[in-house]
């Protein structure tokens, strides 16, 4: 008898592996018959790239073809605090019975990079930036590869909506580069106008890994980002009579050196922070003093509380700073941060990201997925978890020929980053394993139980 449960057991497990096998097997069938148009999908936006606010052609084309895959689709979704940017964010809807809600997000922007790959597919595209300067236009950050993917995906899951149950919520972003476009999409009552999700998922390319991998942060993967301003006034004059003046070059200069103490002295070792004083402009000439002298920070953090204290500490430091330098009470710095260019933490549901980790494993196998360590990059994606009250998971997809990770691990020598004007992922194997990432994770969390 014991006998007999042990092979019904071992039958019924040789059953479900089959199963999974042959499910895999089938995934990966539908995706080599797609592949080579979803190639061509993502070079014609590599080559037709638009900055962020601007994504007019490219968020009409991402909803023409949802539409097309049968979503429901509703376009410029999105209201920014400037009102002559039009947010062109999408959202595509697909009601397939009872069950959880699960959106996916793909970011659309690109970036001011003036492309040197010299591809056949690089981009040529020129504008006039807000500012009004001419800059070449890039997918320099691979949001064409998400949005690829996230085609590819949206059309497996439309084939295969006998597998699964529930609510898919499909999210073109726009204004990622400016960390603004989820938050335009949330103040455009994104979660009322559209079912709310119980699960949020997305994905970034990175060329530190190679292609076909996938990497995952269980807690925090990516920091919160907060720029600020300061303005240091001091008292102006000529540069040969320092004792009439309250020279704000010099105060500049010590204010950036106290500032380094922050994270070396006032953080606990055990919370990365990150206090980089990115720009500093004062003064005309040799010999005046001058009024002021402007700083543009960039801190960053994971935890919120962390955040604060790095910005009270900043706030202590030039105020401090100024009195000790004896500047009068009205014309101390002020320090301003900024409430558009600052986005929150991206942080990874440990329980849902080691969940779809482990499905992951399955489908693409065990060496090709892998735990990788957060970085202090930012991005919006977290505001969509609305401070992590929905669990969410951002993974990474290698974008680079394995080939060029070993040399680049040889010589030392860095492949270009995300931005550079030299990034080039590989499209066929990045983009195959983009699609199969999103559809494994929606299907896992969708399946019918
Ligand atoms: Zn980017
Ligand atoms: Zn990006």
């Amino acid at each position: 008898m014991r006998n007999l449960n042990c092979l019904l057991f071992i039958f019924i497990i040789s059953l479900t592996l089959s199963a999974k096998i042959n499910a895999q097997q089938s995934l990966d069938a539908m995706i080599d018959s797609d592949i080579a148009s979803l190639v061509t999908t993502y070079k014609n936006l590599h080559a037709a790239p638009e900055l962020s606010h601007r994504e007019e052609k490219t968020s009409a084309f991402f909803a023409t073809q949802l539409k097309a895959l049968g979503y429901t689709v509703n376009e410029r979704i999105g209201k920014f605090e400037r009102p002559e940017w039009q947010g062109y964010g999408v959202v595509a809807v697909m009601r397939n019975g009872t069950g959880p809600t699960v959106l996916v997000r793909s970011d659309l922007d690109a970036l001011p990079v003036e492309e040197k790959t010299e591809l056949p597919y690089a981009s040529k595209v020129r504008t006039k930036n807000d500012a009004g300067q001419e800059v070449g236009v890039m997918h320099a950050c691979g949001h064409d590869i998400h949005m690829t993917s996230l085609l590819g995906a949206a059309k497996l899951l439309a084939q295969l909506k006998d597998q699964w149950s529930g609510t898919l919520v499909l999210i073109g972003q726009p204004a990622e580069e400016t960390i603004d476009g989820a938050r335009a999409m949330l103040r455009d009552d994104l979660y009322t106008r559209f079912p709310r999700p119980d699960f949020a998922i997305a994905l970034h390319d990175t060329p530190d890994l190679a292609a076909g991998m996938v990497g995952y942060t269980p807690a925090y993967t990516m920091a919160s980002s907060t720029n600020i301003d300061i303005k240091i006034r001091g008292l102006g004059g000529h540069g040969s009579k320092p004792e009439a003046t309250k020279d704000p070059v010099v105060l500049a200069a010590q204010i950036i050196v106290a500032l380094q103490t922050i994270v070396s002295r006032e953080n606990s070792p055990l919370d990365p922070a990150v206090v980089t004083v990115g720009s500093i402009h004062g003064g005309t000439r040799y010999n005046i003093i001058p009024d002021e002298v402007n700083l543009q920070l960039t801190v960053r953090a994971f935890k919120e509380a962390v955040r604060q204290k790095l910005i009270a500490s900043i706030e202590r430091i030039a105020k401090g700073t100024a009195i000790a330098a004896g500047v009068p009470a009205e014309r101390l710095p002020i320090v301003k941060v900024s409430e558009t260019e600052v986005t929150t933490a991206t942080y990874n549901d440990p329980t849902l990201t080691e969940r779809l980790g482990k499905v992951l494993a399955l489908a693409l196998g065990q060496q090709n997925v892998v735990k990788i360590s957060p970085v202090m990059g930012s991005e919006d994606f977290g505001y969509l978890s609305l401070n992590q009250q929905i669990p969410s998971a951002y993974f990474f997809i290698g974008a680079s020929e394995p080939a060029k990770i070993k040399q680049s691990s040889e010589t030392g020598v860095p492949l270009p980053s995300l931005h550079s004007s030299l990034f080039a992922p590989v499209p066929e194997p990045t983009i195959r394993t983009g699609v199969k990432t999103l559809t494994v994770a929606a299907l896992d969390l969708l399946k019918k139980r």
